[in-house]
């Protein structure tokens, strides 16, 4: 079996006849890091909106809040509801709600998008911002910590340090403290002449010396399937995810039952397609989402 290449306008609406809801993947699907939304983007959103398809957007990226994403979305010009936006932030924010049932004190090693969406559901969060180690190690041995920390958060943070490393590992000694992180992603989208260090590789540091595995929430993990089904009762049959990373997005989307397509208009070029297993590969590919309305 391989990817079937979508061309134009026809062959999209025949693959599209067959679904309600399309999950959208936003970085590389609809804008490039910080740039304007991708040429063609915000049409095919309001293409696959006149057909009547439920939208849900579903993003890895904890650094900002839904209402923060609400306004960039704004900003850009795409039409969308609040309630149709899933970064990994939120996602958190409900697990330890509905999944966890847990409302207490959270550290967090993130950023204040992330932090917005933990206190919403009701708990305590503290870390974000610069935390700057001094003195020697006989001067941290007597560093006092937090009480009651019940659950530490690894998500994207531009301020990671020492100090929030020793204060995320010292609080997971103790076993009943939750442990969970958005997202493995191992480097952010760039310009390509610089390499910028993803939430996995903050994951990755303190999994090592907590020596505990974190429960991921982000794609390709089933915290944020669960809740995009409990928020729209969606037929995972009758669903297409469009993505631009098949470690995240088209592994997601498989694990899912989804069906699943891939864009060219992120980071995965065609030449990364050949000699990939059957199960690694998208059921469908094209170059953008524009190509929707070609
Ligand atoms: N995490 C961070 C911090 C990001 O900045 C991005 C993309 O900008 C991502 C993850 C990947 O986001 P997406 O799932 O929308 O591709
Ligand atoms: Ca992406």
């Amino acid at each position: 079996m391989s990817a079937l290449r979508l061309c134009g306008g026809p062959a999209w609406k025949k693959l599209l006849s067959d679904v309600e809801t399309v999950l959208l993947d936003c970085d590389g699907v609809l804008w490039l890091g910080n740039t304007d939304a991708i040429p063609g983007a915000k049409e095919a959103v309001s293409h696959l909106r006149a057909l009547g398809k439920r939208l849900c957007f579903v993003t890895n990226n904890s650094s900002k809040s839904r209402d923060e994403y609400m306004a960039k979305f704004q900003k850009l010009g795409f039409d969308v509801n609040k309630s149709e936006i899933f970064p990994t932030g939120y996602i958190v924010g409900q697990y330890l709600k509905h999944t966890a049932g847990y409302d207490g004190k959270v550290y967090l090693m993130g950023v204040e998008g992330t932090k917005q969406e933990i206190e919403a559901i009701g708990c305590t969060c503290f870390g974000p911002g610069p935390d700057v180690l001094t003195g020697t190690l006989d001067d941290w041995l007597q560093m006092s910590f937090e009480k009651d920390v019940g659950a530490v958060v690894v998500a994207y943070d531009c301020h990671i340090s020492y100090m929030k490393m020793i204060q995320a590992c010292t609080y997971l000694k103790n076993p009943d403290c939750i442990f969970i992180a958005t997202n493995e992603d191992p480097v952010l989208p760039s310009n390509g002449h610089i390499a910028i260090p993803g939430t996995g590789s903050m994951v990755s540091a303190v999994r090592t010396s907590a020596k505990r595995d974190p429960i991921i929430v982000g794609k390709p993990h089933t915290p944020m399937f669960d809740c995009i089904v409990k928020h729209t009762n969606l037929q995972p049959h009758k669903t297409l995810m469009i993505g631009d990373s098949l470690n995240t997005d088209i592994l997601f989307g498989r694990r899912h039952g989804l069906k699943t397509l891939l864009v060219l208009s992120g980071n995965t070029k065609e030449c990364n397609l050949e000699g990939l297993s059957s199960d690694k590969l998208p059921d469908y590919y094209a170059d953008s989402i524009a190509d929707l309305i070609s």
